[in-house]
């Protein structure tokens, strides 16, 4: 009898960005909590295996059979899954058991890319209340700058300067730093420290969110890209300005990618 007989779990946390119904693999002594998941998977085609690292094969323990569960219920039964809920597709991580880091690898790599902590309320507290002190510091920016009516914006890399010009006054200038990216093409989060195109020295605050993840094995901060939305976006960027105490934080739509920018000394052009 599978677990759904027990009926719906609601995990507190669930930080995947998957369906919370998503139907994925697991076995009998990670439902019935006899041991952990240790080895998780994020499969190419998106599959997701949740498993205690033993032996599933014919000759394994009748007892532990593979079988499918919801996404949300395996969570619930262990919230510290949520700390490889953005492992991207094509990657697995392993760990020893419940309170033992996660070590993500990308499948074929030589080496682990790094950790993952599975105390995610932690993480879930810091992005929250950085969204909180961004939103606090976006509110001062709009009302002394009014950057929200901008007609056009424009950045450019050599010179580090940020432009908006507006209908009926002169232009708002400032100093600007990449965070990061959101295709909604591939619905994934690219760091801009990742992005070839963006020039390293415009990638600082952005850095020292990889690093400040990296001590804290927040997945999140220091993995290159995942599957994200605009939210995810603000939040990496509401981050990355509180690290900085950045001024405010811009969003610019482009084509298929929506860009988000740190900025500082705001002035208006004479
Ligand atoms: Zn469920
Ligand atoms: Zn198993």
């Amino acid at each position: 009898m599978g677990a759904g007989d027990q009926g719906h779990l609601k995990a507190d946390i669930f930080l995947f960005p998957e369906e919370r119904n998503l139907r994925i693999f697991t076995c009998d002594n990670v439902v019935q909590g006899r041991i952990d998941a240790r080895n998780v998977f994020h499969q190419d085609d998106g599959d997701w295996q949740f498993l205690c690292g033993g032996d599933h094969g014919e000759d394994g323990d009748v007892e532990d059979r593979i079988h499918i569960a919801c996404l949300e219920c395996t969570v619930a039964r262990d919230p510290t899954l949520n700390a490889i809920s953005k492992m991207p597709r094509g990657h697995h991580a392993v760990r020893k058991g419940r309170g033992e880091p996660w070590f993500v690898w990308q499948d074929g790599g030589e080496e682990a890319l790094g950790r993952a902590e599975g105390d995610s309320e932690n993480y879930v507290t810091y992005v929250t209340e950085s969204s909180a002190w961004l939103g606090r510091r976006q509110d001062a920016m709009h009302a002394q700058f009014g950057i929200r009516d901008a007609k056009t914006w424009h950045y450019d890399q050599d010179t580090g300067l940020f432009t908006f010009t507006f209908a009926d006054r002169p232009p708002v200038l400032a100093d600007f730093e990449k965070v990061g990216s959101v295709s909604t093409r591939s619905n994934t989060w690219l760091w801009s420290w990742a992005n070839e195109s963006t020039e390293p020295r415009l990638t600082l605050g952005a850095q020292r969110a990889r690093d400040f993840g990296r001590e804290r094995d927040w997945l999140p901060l220091w993995l290159a890209d995942y599957a994200a939305d605009e939210v995810d976006g603000w939040e990496m960027s509401a981050i990355v300005a509180r690290l900085t105490n950045a001024e405010g934080c811009y969003r610019a739509p482009s084509d298929w990618l929506y860009l988000y920018f740190t900025l500082r000394n705001l002035r208006c052009a004479d």
